[in-house]
């Protein structure tokens, strides 16, 4: 799986992408990811990638031709050379403008993701990007109702989301299966973003704070009766 991430802060990228398992699935060749400089595909000596809103309104907006360039050019790197503005007919590439009112990205989403070859990911930066770049993209998303200064964590997120539940690239693959948003506990069919993991708990048995109040492990957990221990979890599996 290819990500292309295009960015007027290439550099954002470098501390997380570079640690645990985003590193090692590149190192093991599970996922390749390219970041582009949006200003590589600028034309004047200044670089300019924003410009004033027509209507008037606060701040900047990012431009369409400078952007549209850019996925013109990556597109065709793609490994289908996938052919903008035809929309969604070649399915193994698509192309995301990360924005606050696009669609909100879910775990369902991430799996069915997880089975492209290329995404193109567009991170959006001041009031947004001129509109007419919808024209050019599959998908607007965001990752949750609130504003962000920019699409670089949102982009994290999306690829991180999707990396782990490539074949091979999380240690114990057992993990996945009981997550929350998990689509199977078990060998049983589970609603779809409906379930969530149980709590979990570690050494200290117990643990007291520094007023010597204690906090004990659910007695249920130490008891070895898997059964009771199946139950107390399934119980506990819901949203906080
Ligand atoms: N004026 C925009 C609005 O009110 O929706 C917010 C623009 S925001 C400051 C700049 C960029 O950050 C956006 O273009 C988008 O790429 C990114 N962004 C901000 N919040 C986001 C979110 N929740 N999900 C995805 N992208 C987001």
């Amino acid at each position: 799986m290819n990500f292309h991430i295009i960015t007027i802060f290439p550099t954002i990228f470098d501390s997380y992408f570079s640690e645990s398992i985003i590193k090692r699935a590149q190192d093991n060749k599970k996922i390749k990811i390219k970041i582009y400089n949006l200003r590589d595909w600028t034309t004047d000596k200044h670089k300019t990638v924003d410009d004033t809103p027509y209507g008037g309104g606060a701040g900047m907006v990012m431009k369409v031709d400078v952007l549209y360039r850019a996925i013109h050019e990556i597109s065709k790197k793609t490994k289908n050379k996938k052919q903008i503005n035809t929309k969604s007919q070649i399915q193994n590439t698509k192309i995301i403008l990360l924005s606050a009112k696009g669609k909100t990205w879910t775990q369902p989403m991430a799996r069915d993701y997880s089975k492209l070859d290329d995404i193109i990911l567009i991170c959006g930066r001041y009031e947004g990007v001129d509109e007419r770049i919808l024209n050019f993209v599959d998908e607007e998303i965001s990752i949750g109702d609130y504003v962000l200064t920019g699409g670089e964590i949102p982009a994290m997120a999306i690829v991180d989301s999707i990396t782990r539940l490539l074949p091979g690239v999380l240690g114990n693959p057992e993990s996945l299966k009981e997550e929350s948003f998990s689509e199977k506990i078990g060998n049983r069919q589970s609603a779809i973003g409906n379930r969530l993991e149980y709590p979990q708990y570690t050494r200290p048995e117990i643990f007291i704070d520094e007023k010597g109040k204690k906090y004990n492990v659910p007695d249920v957990l130490k008891s070895g009766n898997h059964a009771e221990i199946e139950k107390w979890k399934e119980k506990h599996k819901k949203r906080k």
